[in-house]
């Protein structure tokens, strides 16, 4: 099993990037922030609980999401792997992704940070604003997300580290090139 966890800023490319991992390996994808946003789109209660938060750039409660996710792992049937996009966000929700694929007989292969520039961040997810709609990219809100990217979410680079799965990849440049390193440091640990 490859279970991947693509980490990066928002803007980084993480869900273009985890859709051509998934096209080459053949596994699944699991992104939260997808899932919360048919969750929303649904109507359901969980959907307009992160209605909220989404739209505050805040993240959800930890317990949220490690229930929603232990359920899309259920979910999955003769999967090969899973690539993690925009989970895990907290070191709680690290910690938890541990023991739940512990339970599993499983564990994560390898971490992949995408590294971005910050001003690059920001002209990516105005543009992606523009294009797709998305509430919450708009430069209000994107600053709130990258304030609590770099307090919430960046010191999991040091936790995956110590975990020894981190692993450095450059998310500025020509797509081609970032997915020939992502494929190349997956190949490694396959
Ligand atoms: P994303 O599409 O990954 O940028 O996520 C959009 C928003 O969904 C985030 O700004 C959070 O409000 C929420 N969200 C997505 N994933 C998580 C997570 N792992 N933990 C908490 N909140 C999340």
């Amino acid at each position: 099993m490859l279970n991947i966890v693509i980490f990066g800023a928002p803007g980084s490319g993480k869900g273009t990037q985890s859709e051509r991992i998934v096209a080459k390996y053949g596994i699944n994808h699991i992104s939260t922030g997808d899932v919360l946003r048919a969750e929303i789109k649904n109507g359901t209660e969980l959907g307009k609980t992160a209605k909220g938060y989404i739209d505050q750039g805040q993240l959800l409660p930890d317990n949220f999401i490690v229930d929603m996710l232990a359920s899309t792992l259920d979910g999955l049937k003769d999967s090969k792997g899973v690539i993690f996009d925009g989970f895990p966000r907290t070191i709680a929700q690290a910690e938890a992704l541990k023991k739940m694929l512990a339970e599993r007989n499983q564990s994560v292969s390898i971490m992949l940070d995408l590294e971005v520039p910050e001003d690059e961040l920001m002209t990516r997810l105005l543009l992606r604003g523009q294009q797709s709609g998305r509430a919450d990219d708009n430069e209000e809100t994107i600053r709130k997300r990258l304030t609590v990217y770099h307090s919430q979410t960046a010191p999991l680079i040091d936790w995956y580290k110590q975990e020894e799965l981190y692993c450095h990849i450059n998310g500025l440049g020509e797509l081609e090139r970032i997915t020939g390193d992502i494929c190349e440091a997956i190949d490694k640990v396959k």
